[in-house]
């Protein structure tokens, strides 16, 4: 298949109205949500709940699926990355309905979204205090009670884990475990419908940055949720000796573990729209200032100056090149972890640097908050953290190019 890096029109079309969306209803209340960290940003919120979320691009032909997604989701972080995570969708809770759900889970729990209900929002729980990166260590129970599931345990950082929790018609995806002898084999995840007695929220984190996200703490204490709430089947396939994981063949941990598959590319489209909105902001005062740079200068001329530019223009150019890779595959319906895992380790290394050089370049300007380039650092590092930190990506990254088990690269 021949590679093409022109944009359809359908996407550039995408590319214009979610810019546009981004310039006219973010970039504004940015700074305000950023101060008033847990406020819910009413007027972004209301009016894509009413407006933003129908009136779509225009069309001119086919889509580009899932690079068209990326697009959309760059220039909306281009506005606010903290905004966007803020925003009424399903979030990754409707990642992993969409990827591990039936039909029927799919339709209960995800159109809502398409509804003209309140705003709702969905979320996913998987991180607990001694469950990060290794999310086999997860302590959650989940017990079989009946006809129910009754889950215990305390869930941190959820993404969205305010609105998913709280407003009515949105859900928490929840990762517990219902055999722990079994390892990854006994964990699965459980749609936990907004309101849901025994489902508390216990708090909100104070961040360095994306500050408009609700980032939360939910307890969970026997909290029922009937037996069809449970993504994937029920059967816990024990670890055999020898065996790296005991998740071969459940649909219920490997489906959602395909979330990340989804997902890692949406991070990544995060972080190059992060980078974005810094890198234009210099070029924008570097033309104030009628600083040219000199693309063709022999390398021995350009000044330093000129050198960064350019570095942080083709390092923002190589992750967004690797994330419409991961999701052309995703297109294509071919596997890509592998590709999922380098653009979002690429993307949140290069959005750190590149914002921060941004903050350098700009001198006592870009450290001071009458600009948003300070804020663009510190909403940058949370790139390289969730989803899967950078160390862990870069580790899947070897462990598939080396074809190990994670038992012998960890
Ligand atoms: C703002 C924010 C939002 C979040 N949103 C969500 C969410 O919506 N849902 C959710 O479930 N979680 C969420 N998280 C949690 C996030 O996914 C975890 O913080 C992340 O997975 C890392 O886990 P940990 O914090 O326990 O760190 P640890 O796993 O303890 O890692 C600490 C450090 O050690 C490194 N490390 C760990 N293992 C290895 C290894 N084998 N080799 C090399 N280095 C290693 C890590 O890379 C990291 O640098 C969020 C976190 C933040 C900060």
């Amino acid at each position: 298949m021949p590679i093409s890096f022109e944009m359809s029109e359908t996407t550039a079309l995408a590319r214009e109205h979610f810019h546009a969306m981004a310039a006219e209803h973010l970039r504004p209340i940015s700074r305000k949500y950023d101060v008033q960290e847990h406020d819910l940003p009413t007027e972004w919120v209301e009016w894509y709940w009413n407006h933003g979320r129908k009136g779509g691009p225009e069309k001119a032909g086919p889509s580009d699926g899932f690079i068209q997604v990326c697009v959309q989701t760059e220039e909306l972080c281009w506005g606010d990355a903290g905004l966007y995570l803020r925003t009424p969708f399903a979030g990754l809770g409707g990642s992993a309905v969409a990827a591990a759900g039936t039909p029927e889970q799919k339709k209960a729990f995800l159109s809502v979204f398409q509804g003209d209900g309140p705003p709702a929002w969905g979320a996913m729980a998987i991180t607990e205090a001694n469950a990060g990166s290794d999310s086999a260590a997860i302590e959650t129970t989940a017990t079989r009670d009946g006809d129910d599931w009754i889950l215990n345990g305390t869930k941190i950082f959820c993404t969205g884990g305010e609105g998913a929790s709280q407003a009515p018609g949105g859900f928490v995806v929840v990762w517990a475990t219902v055999d722990k002898s079994a390892g990854r084999g006994g964990i699965k995840a459980f749609v936990v419908p907004a309101g849901t007695p025994g489902m508390t929220l216990v708090g909100l984190e104070n961040k360095l940055g994306i500050r408009a996200s609700d980032t939360a703490t939910l307890m969970f204490e026997s909290c029922r949720v009937p037996m069809q709430n449970l993504l994937g089947s029920a059967e816990v396939r024990k670890k055999k000796a020898g065996a790296s994981t005991g998740d071969k063949g459940d649909k219920g941990f490997k489906g959602a573990m395909a979330t990340f598959d989804a997902s890692r590319p949406i991070v990544a489209a995060m972080a190059v729209g992060v980078g974005r909105a810094a890198l234009d902001y210099v070029l924008e005062e570097l033309a104030r200032q009628e600083i040219e740079v000199r693309y063709d200068a022999p390398p021995a001329e350009q000044t330093a100056l000129e050198r960064d530019v350019i570095e942080m223009q083709a390092e923002l150019q190589a992750a967004r090149l690797l994330t419409w890779r991961a999701a052309s595959m995703m297109n294509r319906g071919r596997p890509n972890s592998l590709e999922a895992s380098m653009a979002k380790a690429k993307a949140g290394l290069a959005v750190t640097r590149i914002t921060q050089k941004a903050v350098e370049l700009l001198g006592p300007l870009g450290y001071s908050k009458k600009l948003l380039v300070e804020k663009w650092m510190r909403d940058a590092k949370i790139n390289d953290i969730y989803e899967g930190t950078q160390q862990i990506n870069q580790l899947i990254v070897a462990r598939r190019i080396l074809d190990y088990p994670s038992s012998m690269l960890r």
